[in-house]
């Protein structure tokens, strides 16, 4: 006899365990729907050319890494260094400084974050795709996690057609909050733990000195009398100068310029000179009367003051050149003819942009300060300013302006 009981219990069970799997399913396939599908596929990357990169290599922790290497390529950008310091050089000596494993980038002297740290691998470095997004003007990158493809793009200048692109030059932008206002002690830190390739004991106690003459403005607004002159002067090493015969510094300035060409010499560097240092008010003053002169011969319709406005904008007034201080040099190479931007296209000039503050040196002029020194961007004109103040301007980004306001 059939036990009707039974029966209906066994298809009571069978029914709940049909029913719990069916929702299973709906839970399961819901909770797919609407969970992002990650493409693990490996990346197509887009220059001018196509090129594939593996997924692993382009996502790391969630972020979307670029080679380096290959954007350089594509941007026109030199890179040179090793392993533990890679550079990009763009255009008017304008560099950014990846270390891997960093998320901190060293863009013309300022520190900045990145979203997540460069690292190298495969030979190459690989820097997130935001960063350059946010700091590498004149070029873009497209970021499609979907269907795994990169798309780079450069700004295209005037006159640019899609046969024949003119692509702007790429550079780097350096304005985002720099690291600033670093505690003194960490300045000193970071001064004592320079290294030197040679022995400079006998110059470190000039290095740092605490006078605040040596921050002494001397610009086109901040004029010196024609009465000031630095002491005490000191003849700079004969063999270190270049052009017109024996170049006077004063004398704690000319100490640190020769602890820093000696290191420079030991980095590999000899054929670089300095060619002016400290100048008198009446040699600007002659050397101005000269220029007017010259412009005016040169265009009879000048009158006295047209002619001065023109040669205001390549020489100083006299009592406006920062070489009266004393506490400036100009450096050249052997081969160039004339003091002039091309000092930036010789390895030196990247030498000095990492080291000059190490031995109390900043450049004066850069090409991003232009509106603020009154000054076109000189590559070849460096100034004493003592190791701490060099050091925080070299973190912090600043000119002396700024630094001094
Ligand atoms: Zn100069």
């Amino acid at each position: 006899m059939i036990n009707l009981k039974a029966l209906s219990r066994r298809r009571l069970t069978a029914i709940a365990i049909v029913a719990i799997l069916v929702i299973s399913i709906a839970i399961a396939l819901l909770v797919r729907a609407l969970t992002p599908r990650v493409n693990k596929d490996d990346f197509r990357v887009y220059f001018d050319e196509r090129i594939t990169v593996a997924y692993t290599d382009t996502v790391r922790n969630g972020v979307v890494y670029i080679n380096a290497f290959d954007l350089a390529e594509y941007c026109e950008l030199t890179v040179v260094g090793s392993q533990d310091e890679l550079k990009l050089y763009a255009s008017e000596g304008e560099y950014a400084v990846f270390t891997p494993d960093s998320a901190i980038v060293d863009i013309g002297g300022v520190k900045v974050n990145m979203p997540a740290p460069a690292y190298f691998d495969k030979d190459t470095l690989w820097i997130p795709c935001d960063f350059v997004n946010t700091h590498f003007i004149g070029v873009s990158i497209v970021i499609d996690t979907e269907l795994n493809k990169l798309s780079v793009w450069r700004d295209t200048a005037e006159g640019s057609t899609s046969a024949r692109p003119i692509y702007v030059s790429v550079t780097f932008d350096r304005t985002s909050a720099p690291i600033t206002d670093l505690p003194a002690t960490d300045i000193k830190q970071m001064i004592s733990s320079y290294t030197f390739m040679t022995n400079i004991d006998k110059y470190k106690k000039y290095l740092d000195p605490t006078d605040k003459k040596y921050l002494m403005l001397v610009n086109k607004t901040t004029l010196l009398g024609d009465s000031f002159s630095p002491s005490p002067l000191t003849a700079i090493d004969s063999s270190l100068v270049i052009y017109g015969g024996s170049k006077q510094l004063e004398q704690t300035a000319a100490m640190a310029l020769e602890a820093m060409m000696q290191e420079m010499r030991a980095a590999g560097y000899a054929d670089v000179y300095v060619t002016s240092a400290y100048r008198d008010y009446a040699y600007q003053s002659a050397l101005f009367s000269t220029y007017i002169n010259k412009e005016m011969s040169a265009d009879a319709t000048l009158t006295y003051a047209e002619a001065r406005d023109k040669v205001l904008t390549y020489s100083a007034e006299p009592g406006s050149s920062e070489h009266q201080s004393g506490l400036c040099v100009d450096f050249i190479t052997s081969t160039m003819t004339d003091l002039d931007e091309t000092f930036a296209s010789y390895p030196v000039y990247r030498w000095l942009c990492e080291n000059a503050h190490k031995f109390g040196f900043i450049l004066r002029y850069p090409a991003d300060k232009v509106d603020i020194t009154g000054y076109s961007y000189e590559p070849w004109h460096y100034r004493f300013v003592g190791q701490t103040a060099a050091a925080e301007m070299y973190l912090s980004g600043e000119c002396l302006e700024e630094y001094l306001d």
